[in-house]
């Protein structure tokens, strides 16, 4: 503890997004100003998908594309909106090989999620995996990262092996919706489902962009047996 407050008074942590000094002894290393900037989605929001209306005030309401379409997972959440210095973080975290920005991301999630936590009451948490080949490119999995620092925060235990991707995807960046559909169709599989059956999971990803991804993984593990299925996000690209 002494050793901390020392490291920190010789070397005070700088803000993750702009590298300003950061007042205090925060968890999370953003600075007020870009702390600032971010947004964080809010009600009302779809209760299934969680976009959130572009009208504030008001309760919580089916959005258009779930008033008809059926949905594999239960709910999604997303905890900020992806641009600005979120947008940044991701992108030198996945991009950048920045693992380490795993830890604010994932603390960003867990303090903007509470409502999920509790509604999810999750036994398990399962991030999306990455096909072997985009693993050995990138060194890690993304999501599977956040999904540890969520799992230690939330005390819940992490399943990283048992949703496998057995199909290799073209990056789904620039794709347009129908196409990102056809191109995770059928791409992930539950190696074991007896582990999964009558579990109430959730899943983790880093951005929530059409929601393709998740949506497929959310099949194959309500395939497996799943009793509920729910979505956690960082971010989630907002028009
Ligand atoms: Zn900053
Ligand atoms: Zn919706």
């Amino acid at each position: 503890m002494l050793l901390k407050a020392l490291l920190d008074i010789l070397f005070p942590p700088l803000c993750h997004c702009c590298r300003a000094f950061i007042p205090g002894r925060a968890e999370i290393h953003l600075c007020p100003a870009c702390m600032g900037t971010i947004r964080v989605i809010d009600s009302p929001l779809c209760p299934v998908c969680g976009v959130p209306h572009a009208r504030k005030g008001g309760i919580d309401h089916l959005c258009g594309t779930c008033l008809t379409a059926t949905r594999p997972f239960d709910r999604a959440r997303s905890a900020l909106g992806f641009d600005g210095p979120v947008q940044d973080l991701i992108h030198r975290f996945k991009y950048g090989k920045k693992a380490h920005l795993s830890r604010p991301l994932g603390l960003l999630a867990s303090r903007f999620l509470e409502g999920l936590r509790t509604d999810a009451a999750a036994d398990l948490i399962v991030p999306v995996p990455l096909h072997d080949r985009r693993l050995r490119a990138r060194g890690f999995n993304q999501a599977q990262l956040i999904g540890a620092v969520v799992a230690k925060r939330w005390g819940i235990p992490l399943s990283a092996d048992n949703l496998r991707r057995i199909r290799w995807t073209e990056p789904q960046t620039g794709l347009a919706a129908a196409d990102r559909e056809r191109n995770v169709r059928g791409a992930f599989e539950v190696v074991r489902p007896e582990r999964f059956e009558g579990r109430r999971l959730l899943l983790v990803d880093d951005v929530f962009t059409t929601g393709s991804t998740v949506t497929e993984c959310a099949r194959a593990l309500k395939t497996a047996g799943a009793r509920e299925v729910s979505v956690l996000t960082v971010a989630r690209a907002l028009s």
